[in-house]
């Protein structure tokens, strides 16, 4: 099952990615993180990729894309693969049609009053990706999943979300009809609780893999 996860940032992607991973086995391809690990790496990509999340702009579609053709093709995506953060234009959806066929699309969605706390609170895992609200973590600076040390991202402060959102608004948000067209979109409320928003998908999830 090849599965595609779409929302804003601060939906919530990120964190049912980890748990649909665990739960279903399906190797979780964030660009996001694989940008990110290639600016801590100095990669050439890093480098380059940095310039754009800094500013809460989009990478160029080709970088991108290249990226993802390059990772879903490895062995471990043979039974299938989770997508979360990719496509975010519709150049780039028209892309992976010509390389891949889409099962699900999860579209989760949020009260956009709720994601500037969500992404100014947010702290992540360093090692493991797993991320935490301020208020729910009572001062623990260590992940409870791995021990991980726990850090703020650079593009999580209130400038950069406003880019961010407004660049998801104009680019990302036409995907929505892109894959109801197809056929292809599940819609999820994704305002409550973790747990909440994982149960949706996960019924969804096993009504369509019997
Ligand atoms: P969020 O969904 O919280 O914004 P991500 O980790 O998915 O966070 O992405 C962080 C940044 O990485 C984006 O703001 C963008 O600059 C870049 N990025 C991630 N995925 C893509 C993509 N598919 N196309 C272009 N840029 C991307
Ligand atoms: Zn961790």
């Amino acid at each position: 099952m090849n599965i595609i996860l779409l929302g804003a940032p601060g939906a919530g992607k990120g964190t049912q990615a980890s748990r649909i991973s665990d739960a279903y086995a399906l190797p979780h391809i964030s660009t996001g993180d694989i940008f990110r690990e290639n600016i801590k790496n100095e990669t050439e990509i890093g480098l380059l990729a940095k310039s754009y999340i800094d500013k809460g702009q989009l990478v160029p579609d080709e970088v991108t894309c290249k990226i993802v053709e390059n990772r879903i093709v490895k062995p471990d995506c043979e039974k299938g693969y989770m997508l979360d953060g990719f496509p975010r234009t519709i150049a780039q959806a028209e892309a992976l049609d010509k390389v891949a066929k889409i099962d699900l699309v999860i579209n989760m969605d949020v009260d956009f009053a709720l994601i500037m706390d969500r992404l100014c609170g947010r702290r992540v895992c360093k090692d493991c990706g797993e991320s935490y609200h301020v208020t729910t973590l009572n001062g623990a600076t260590t992940c409870s999943r791995c021990g991980g040390e726990l850090y703020q991202r650079k593009d999580d402060n209130p400038e950069t979300v406003e880019s961010r959102l407004a660049v998801y608004s104009q680019q990302t948000a036409p995907l929505i009809e892109y894959y109801k067209a197809k056929g292809l979109l599940f819609n999820v409320l994704s305002n409550g609780t973790p747990e909440e928003t994982f149960e949706m998908i996960a019924k969804k999830l096993d009504s369509f893999s019997k």
